[in-house]
């Protein structure tokens, strides 16, 4: 292989990097850099990341991201040039000096790629090169001359990919009692001949069997709350015993979680107790998720033939690429790398997905291929379906088919579902919200490109067939006419607004502005609550809800004439109009619901306070720039609706995570844990397990307070990161409460640390997203990671990458209007206030501390940065955990000589 000759670029928080096509490398001025790149396309890695280092985010170039995208979609790579050199099997670089030269052999080997016989996914890019030639592609006209032309003509992407195929409806499951020893036995099956055998696991599956038991009333699921400390291998636990069930019964199992990171896990473990594929061929595991995570097939082929034009037409065309070698199609978190999107900087793999449900269902070309069909349909048939919280939700509230509502649910992370619950069950009548829906009636504004239609287009052959139902689309449009549209931000501003809900919202940002006294200066959010409002914004709120009452009407008429066709199919009717107009009837009345809540949320306005609900008014904003405005509405207990709507259908429902219980001086908290569970709305005592981590924190990991770094003291805080990353060598997950100061902090230590060889990635700063992020920090054991809460609960990086975590103060909750009144609630029930909040932040505390010891193997401390830390909160460690309060000096020794045994020091010890 020879390395390609072309010029190459590298930047970083050290420095700039240029080598010739054929010369050594040299180092060189950000400007010099820039005027290169101006002069002759270099090669390069992540050009968003390239121009934010060098301060100029007009630069492009031969980006070998999209080059590996090219021509090997659907593929894993980390997107550093270590990532790189792992992915084609080349040395890494020593240093970044060594990062121009791996740039030139990396494209060679891909170009030799190109040429080799044994390329995988050689299928279709000839056709798709010529594509991108006419768009200007960069790398088109250096790939033309290492990929030979078909003998014969490549199957576009829309006739290779595979249809899916009709099922029967599954019967119901059957009702089967699992014995403990036939879970016990399966469980050995599953952790595999020789393995430890575990009592905590052990008891653990053997509670879970319970939830899949026979029901005796109705109403009245079986509830288990189940806390297992990590390392217990609850996975296994509770799979030993669903995947009994499902093959005895015949029915599905939903295991639900709150991040990524443990779908992907489950998908692993679950090979080990069901195959790939059964006989059929159809898929026993499937993964589910929200319709907005998978490519849609009408978008992507709109996008392809002119809606997109420019840098997101490239885009199109290499999820193109990937789409035929995709297992499942989705995009956010699938086998699409998730760096792929922000190269490309707009929104663009939003735009391919179906994130405003206009769906066409039968009416769309690809209907029989679409990879979100494919995947409901799997899903109806699969032993076991990975979801997450929201989705499990949203399917119990309104699924399309009530047959494959979830009846045996297991929720992992389970401390989540509250917030989960949170928001699902919630309402929000915002500016973005508004145009969204007057958008899928109308249809978009006269100057987009693209395919989208309003309601009559979609619905055009019903409203030819059905005088009545054409009448029901054309009212509904007319009267959708008074919701906001394009430039509605613009005119709140100047006092201009346009149509009654325009200046409600208009009532609502002057009602915001004058009131808010927490945020305004800081340039984010901004909120009121709803009480003693001006009779301005009550008269808005009552015009409104009469226009949005207007809109309800004709399209609740409209569903009824859906309904009418359906029970009463004309002769043209067939069996693909029937899902059509199913899918048109279920989008609708998504639609009503979501208006009629919103009217309901007007209606209050002005009156008495409902005393289930939580009322708001928010402006949202980013550094000062608004970008929504609306009113909000939260259930005081959201496990109310939950469980109504999740609980009260279901057969059996486990709740599991190593912290499900809030744990004070006196022990784990149970009462409390089983009173957010839900299941007291429905008069049901759950019951409730507990296994304790085999993991030893007293000698594996140290808690260390430091108290002489002052609240407020940026610069002293940033001192504190660097010398704290610098002791630990790297590996430092940095943890911080607000975007701003770590910002802040990140600007300053940045350059310093990159010096010394320790690069430094942010959150929020680095045009990188989240899960990328942690696939950097994972393969680079010297590299760091600041961020904020995504990055509290959801990073499992086990080994030596994390050795060290530092949070930068105690993570107090926001005091936000939401939280004043839940606070107010708890104060009159139980504990208290000021318990509640404890409750709050040793939960958080307890998150955070979790991503320090993931495995036996791992060690490490845990930095709080706070003068004042009480010592209340300290429970939210785990039993044993030494602590120490010291200064940052003696700190730094600490984790400079990595965590020994706790013996030699007077750590205030955890209660036993
Ligand atoms: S069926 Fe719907 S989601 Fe699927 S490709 Fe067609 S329009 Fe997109």
């Amino acid at each position: 292989m020879q390395p390609l000759p072309l010029p190459a670029l590298h930047a970083s928080h050290a420095g700039t990097w240029l080598r010739d096509a054929n010369s050594g490398t040299r180092g060189c001025s950000k400007g010099e850099a820039v005027m290169a790149a101006a002069d002759t396309p270099q090669l390069l890695m992540n050009a968003p990341l390239v121009a934010s280092r060098l301060g100029y985010p007009d630069l492009s170039g031969l980006d070998l991201l999209e080059l590996f995208a090219f021509i090997h979609p659907a593929r894993f790579c980390v997107p550093t040039p270590k990532g790189l050199a792992h992915a084609l099997s080349l040395d890494e670089p020593v240093d970044d000096a060594s990062v121009p030269l791996l740039l030139q052999q990396a494209a060679g080997v891909l170009m030799a790629t190109c040429e080799s016989e044994d390329w995988a996914e050689r299928e279709g890019a000839w056709s798709s090169l010529q594509s991108l030639a006419r768009l200007r592609w960069p790398w088109a006209g250096v790939l033309s001359a290492h990929i030979r032309r078909p003998e014969r003509a490549e199957k576009w992407l829309f006739s290779r990919l595979p249809e899916w195929e009709e099922t029967p409806e599954r019967p119901q499951p059957a009702q089967v009692l699992i014995e403990e020893p036939e879970i016990e036995a399966q469980l050995a099956r599953l952790t595999g001949e020789g393995a430890e055998q575990r009592e905590g696991q052990r008891s653990f599956s053997r509670g879970a069997g319970h939830v899949f038991g026979p029901r005796d009333r109705q109403k009245r699921p079986h509830v288990l709350l189940a806390q297992a400390g990590t390392g217990i291998g609850k996975t296994l636990g509770y799979l030993a015993p669903a995947s009994l069930w499902a093959e005895r019964s015949g029915g599905t199992v939903w295991v639900s979680t709150y991040t990524k990171n443990l779908q992907r896990q489950l998908r692993r473990e679950s090979n080990r107790a069901w195959p790939a594929a059964r006989p059929d061929g159809s898929p026993p595991v499937v993964v589910r998720k929200g319709r907005e995570n998978y490519l849609c097939l009408l978008n992507l082929e709109d996008a392809l033939q002119g809606g997109f034009a420019g840098r997101p037409a490239i885009l199109a065309h290499l999820v193109a690429r990937w789409a035929a070698y995709s297992q499942d199609g989705d995009m956010i978190g699938g086998d699409l790398p998730g760096w792929l999107g922000t190269l490309f900087r707009k929104r663009g793999i939003a735009a391919l997905t179906d994130q405003r449900g206009e769906c066409v269902y039968a009416g769309c070309p690809h209907y029989r291929k679409c990879f979100i069909e494919r995947s409901a349909r799997n899903a109806a048939q699969a032993d076991l379906v990975i979801a997450n919280h929201a989705l499990v939700m949203v399917n119990a509230a309104r699924g399309r088919d009530p047959a494959s509502r979830p009846t045996r649910i297991v929720f992992d992370e389970g401390h989540h579902v509250f917030d989960a619950a949170d928001s699902t069950f919630s309402a929000a009548l915002t500016g973005q919200e508004a145009i969204e829906l007057r958008r899928w009636i109308i249809g978009p504004e006269k100057n987009s490109r693209g395919r989208r239609r309003g309601l009559s287009a979609r619905l055009a052959d019903v409203a030819s067939y059905d005088d009545a139902g054409g009448l029901a689309v054309e009212a509904a449009v007319d009267a959708a006419q008074a919701l906001p549209s394009e430039g509605w931000l613009g005119r709140l501003a100047e006092a201009a607004p346009l149509g009654p809900l325009e200046e409600l919202l208009a009532a609502v940002r002057t009602t915001t502005f004058a009131r808010d006294e927490s945020g305004l200066e800081a340039g984010y959010g901004i909120e009121t609550e709803c009480a003693q409002l001006p009779g301005e914004l009550v008269e808005a709120a009552g015009t409104a809800a009469q226009a949005l009452a207007a809109i309800r009407t004709p399209l609740l008429k409209l569903a009824g004439r859906l309904e009418a066709i359906m029970e009463d199919a004309p002769d043209w009717l067939d069996g693909q109009g029937r899902a059509r107009i199913e899918g048109a009837r279920h989008s609708l009345a998504w639609r009503i619901d979501l208006i009629a809540a919103w009217e309901a949320l007007l209606s209050r306005l002005g009156g008495p306070a409902d005393p289930e609900f939580v009322d708001w008014l928010q402006v949202d904003r980013n550094d000062a720039r608004e970008f929504d405005v609306g009113l909000y509405r939260h259930w005081l207990d959201p496990m109310k609706p939950f469980a109504r709507v999740v609980l009260e259908p279901a057969h059996g429902v486990m709740l599991t995570s190593a912290t499900l219980t809030d744990r004070d001086e006196t022990g784990p908290d149970w009462p409390h844990a089983i009173a957010k569970s839900g299941a007291p709305h429905l008069e049901l005592a759950p019951k409730t397990a507990q296994a304790d981590s085999p993991f030893d924190y007293a000698s594996r990991a140290e808690v260390l307070i430091v108290t002489d770094i002052r609240k407020g003291d940026i610069p002293a805080l940033a001192g504190a990161y660097a010398r704290l990353i610098e002791a630990s060598d790297g590996g430092v997950l940095g943890l911080f409460t607000a975007i701003r100061r770590m910002r802040a902090v990140y600007g300053r230590i940045a350059d310093r640390l990159a010096r010394t060889g320790l690069p430094l990635y942010a959150q929020h700063v680095d045009p990188i997203d989240t899960g990328t992020l942690t696939d950097i920090f994972r393969d680079d054991p010297r590299a760091s990671l600041l961020g904020t809460d995504a990055l509290r609960d959801g990073v499992d990086v086990p080994g030596r990458s994390l050795r060290c975590v530092v949070m930068e103060s105690v993570p107090w909750p926001r005091p936000t209007i939401l939280h004043r009144a839940r606070r107010a609630a708890a104060a009159e029930q139980d504990g208290g206030a000021k318990r509640y909040d404890d409750r709050i932040i040793r939960a958080r505390l307890a998150q955070a501390f979790g991503r320090l010891i993931r495995t036996r193997e791992d060690s490490g401390h845990f930095v709080v940065l706070s003068p004042a830390f009480p010592t209340r909160l300290l429970s939210a460690f785990p039993e044993g955990t030494p602590v120490t309060r010291l200064t940052l000096e003696e700190a730094l020794q600490r984790v400079a000589n990595g965590v020994v045994s706790p013996e030699h020091s007077p750590a205030e010890k955890q209660p036993q």
